[in-house]
Order: structure tokens, then sequence, then C-alpha cells
């Protein structure tokens, strides 16, 4: 791993990252990195692993001059567009040299493509040292998330308090404390590296690959929040909890049966009930070829809004609740 700096003001450097894997040579990173003057934690955040999850990029990006004047101890590594490769083509939930949805790919694979090689040498190589991982994204395209916050417990009982603390800094939608038995959601950094005894973090929050103030504050102040909290800066970003933060252990995927156009019924964010209907499906000439159910109560944490869906495609993230809950 290579740090080209091209600038650098005060604690604040910034450059070009660049790895020794041949795989990789072509690739130039963009990187900040901030470094108080006092010994603390490091964080290492990145978004921009789905290039179109603008408002996670734009949080990244200010967060770097909010650390350039407040860090006091430790320090910060910020790489705001992971998937280059994708950005100028506006890729879709995967990198475009080899096809692959970077998010799902961790720990990583030195003996694997492209995305398998990077996601190894950000997380063992680049985020080597880091005290937490920060991964930070939200709706592509055709998505629509609500704001949550993801984490995964391990059994270990100080460690997941550790863990869970740092998910909490964030004011959420939703928090999914991810139990450590689930085996359905898996291959994201913020599930693998706990595994590894590293504290990780993952936000999401957008939609549509638009701007939206509200949800570049919601990681702004999450991440900001985090920073508090280990002592790095006495700047924090939000004080009181305005959102539900309701805590779930998992989600599950609702797909789509068959290609159809889609008329939703939810939103992100929206509460269901077991056998609520989540949407009608009709044909190319506007026949009902039938509805989307759900298949239990839930807390609805991502929609594909787009109206053509494609049979097998995963359209909504539908975390179980407790009917006491709802
Ligand atoms: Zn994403």
């Amino acid at each position: 791993m290579h740090k080209h700096i091209i600038g650098k003001n005060g604690t604040l450097s910034w450059g070009t990252l660049t790895f020794d894997s041949p795989l990789l040579a072509d690739l130039q990173l963009p990187f900040f990195d901030i470094q108080a003057p006092l010994p603390g934690a490091k964080l290492a955040i990145i978004a921009g692993m789905h290039p179109n999850e603008v408002d996670a990029m734009e949080a990244a990006l200010r967060l770097k001059d909010h650390f350039a004047r407040h860090l006091l101890r430790g320090s910060v590594s910020i790489l705001p567009v992971l998937n280059m490769p994708g950005l100028f083509e506006h890729a879709e939930f995967v990198c475009p040299v080899d096809g692959k949805n970077l998010n799902f790919l961790s720990p990583g694979d030195l003996q694997g493509s492209f995305s398998q090689v990077l996601i190894h040498h950000v997380l063992h190589e680049w985020a080597k040292e880091a005290d937490v991982f920060i991964d930070l994204h939200g709706g592509d395209l055709r998505e629509d998330v609500a704001k949550f916050v993801m984490c995964q417990m391990t059994g270990d009982r100080d460690f997941d308090q550790h863990t869970r603390a740092l998910a909490h800094q964030f004011d959420a939608d939703s928090i999914v404390e991810f139990a450590a038995e689930q085996t359905n959601n898996r291959g994201r950094a913020t599930n693998e590296l706990p595994r590894l005894g590293r504290h990780a973090v993952m936000a999401e929050g957008g939609a549509n690959g638009v701007f939206d103030p509200e949800c570049i504050a919601f990681h702004f102040d999450g991440v900001a929040n985090i920073a508090q909290f280990l002592g790095l800066t006495e700047e924090r970003a939000a004080v009181s909890k305005q959102r539900r933060n309701i805590v779930v252990s998992n989600f599950d995927k609702v797909e789509a049966p068959i290609s159809a156009r889609l008329y939703l019924d939810v939103a992100a964010g929206d509460p269901v009930i077991a056998g609520q209907r989540l949407g009608r499906l009709k044909d190319l000439y506007g026949n009902p070829q039938g509805e989307l159910l759900a298949p239990h109560h839930g807390l609805v944490l991502m929609v594909v809004n787009h109206p053509i869906i494609n049979q097998g495609e995963w359209l909504i993230s539908l975390a179980p609740l407790p009917a006491s809950t709802l």
C-alpha cells in the first residue's frame, strides 16, 4: 500500500492510495488522513462501496472537514469513494471490473478477483490498525432505505456491548444488532470484522442517488458522535434522539416472484403486520399478477422503488418485529 500525498492543511492530508497487488495496479483511491497531536483511538471510515449512495459519500467529505477542525486525539482515515471503477459509470450495486458487489465479499480474498482482493487490502492493510471500522451506505438508484445502523454480535458480552454502544451513537429508525448465530446476512465488512475481534458499524440512509440533507446529517452526526464517544473530539453532533431507534436482530429479504410492474404500498421505515400487502404486481398490459404480502410482522428497512422488477430481485428488507412493538 502506498499513500501519495497531494495536499496538506494542518492535521489533514489527502492524496491517492495504491496497492501492490497486480490486479489493483490501475486503481487509485482518494484518501484523507487526519492525525491529532495526542494519542487516541483510530477510526477508519469508508463510503462509496456503492457509488450512487451520494449521501454517505457527501457525509464522508464533510466529516473530513469536521475532524480537520475538531480532532483532539487519535486519528481518522477516510476513503470517500471505495468503488472508484464504478463512480463515473454510476454503477449500480457492483464493481464493473468483475461485476461483484463489494458489500458481500468480506473478509476479502487475495486469490480472488479484483473486488475480493480490494476488500482484503482495505480491511487488512489500510484499516489494519483501526479501532473502529465505519462503512457508510444508503440508497442506490432504484432503492429507498430507512435510516438504520447494522452491527454484528459475536457472543462475547463485553465486546458486543462496545459494538452496540458504537452503533447507538446514530439516531436511527432502527438498529440491527445481528444475532451471533444468524447466517442469512453475512459478508458485509460489518458482519465479518467482529468475528475477527474488530469493532465495526455500518449505516444506511438515502434514496435513489439524490442528496437528502437529513440523510447526510444522519451519517455525519452518527460518526461525529462515535468520535466524541471515544474521546477523540469534544464536539457532539446531536444531543437527543429524535427517531425510534427500534432494535432488531436480523432482517429478511422479500424477493420478486416474477418479472413485473411493481406498485408498492409501503415505504422504507414503515411497520407492517403479517399478511399486509406490500405491493401489487401487474404484467406489461396492466393486468393484475398477484400481490406481495408481508411474511411476518416487521419493519421495512429497504424497498426497491423502481416500478419495473425482475424475477428473483431482492425488493424489500423486512426486519422481524414482535407484534407488541408495532
Ligand atoms: Zn450500499
